[in-house]
């Protein structure tokens, strides 16, 4: 399996940089993990549009959904060219509703299948799991699936809660997000992990490698890798452009 880092920052990107996306190959099928802003370009590096098999979403942020509005100008010529004749797949949360209307309106464009914990499904040889986590909408942890056996785990937006941990145990990968570090925790930020509290999630759940991400534009990344590494050695930044590979066994 293959993820493919094309967004790494959170709220907005820095110059030249792209907010929440992350594209899993298995097997011949593309899933976008989470389309913000940016993604739809750096995508294109990797794959043509007519081979997205579907995109995810974990929550309805304009930093993890702001590129779906332009997906669709492309999707639309892609019908009126004859290059498509099906709706592309789009897994999401409900709400918040007014977030959710913005795109679901656009019924002859995507197919939108509502997320939830208890929902499971599968994509091509991959199989797709959900967790509520602690945030300011509805938010969803991802987990990926191939033939059963938990490859990666995605945090999506959060704060720390215990059962995120349950959740990733014994993940060869686990994508999470790190937009504090430990100093904004003490002045009160909330809605996010710090790059420590990522790092404590990673050694609680035995994950195998840890990939930290959603990191806060016109900051040190390496502030960010030094606090996580201290507590988790085999923490890495995610970084943009960068392909990992998760073995297939
Ligand atoms: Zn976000």
């Amino acid at each position: 399996m293959k993820l493919t880092i094309l967004g790494s920052y959170g709220p907005f990107p820095e110059a030249g940089g792209t907010c929440s996306g992350y594209l899993l190959e298995q097997d011949g099928c593309y899933i976008l993990l989470d389309c913000g802003n940016g993604v739809l370009s750096r995508l294109q590096f990797y794959i043509g549009l007519d081979k997205l098999s579907a995109v995810i979403i974990s929550h309805l942020h304009s930093d993890h959904i702001s590129d779906l509005f332009i997906l669709r100008y492309a999707l639309q010529l892609a019908f009126d060219n004859g290059f498509r004749n099906l709706p592309l797949k789009i897994f999401s949360p409900a709400e918040p509703e007014a977030e959710f209307a913005r795109f679901s309106s656009y019924k002859d464009i995507f197919d939108i299948e509502i997320i939830a914990e208890n929902k499971q499904f599968e994509i091509g040889s991959l199989q797709f799991s959900f967790l509520q986590t602690v945030h300011s909408v509805p938010s969803y942890a991802v987990s990926v699936s191939y033939h059963n056996r938990k490859k990666i785990v995605y945090s999506s937006d959060t704060e720390y809660f215990p059962q995120l941990s349950n959740y990733a145990e014994n993940a060869p990968l686990f994508l999470c997000e790190s937009n504090l570090l430990a100093a904004d925790l003490q002045k009160g930020k909330i809605n996010h992990l710090s790059a420590s509290q990522a790092a404590k999630l990673a050694r609680e759940g035995r994950v195998k490698q840890l990939l930290l991400t959603h990191l806060f534009p016109y900051r040190d990344p390496q502030a960010y890798l030094k606090e996580a590494a201290a507590i988790f050695p085999a923490a890495e930044l995610a970084r943009e452009g960068k392909t990992y590979r998760v073995a297939d066994i």
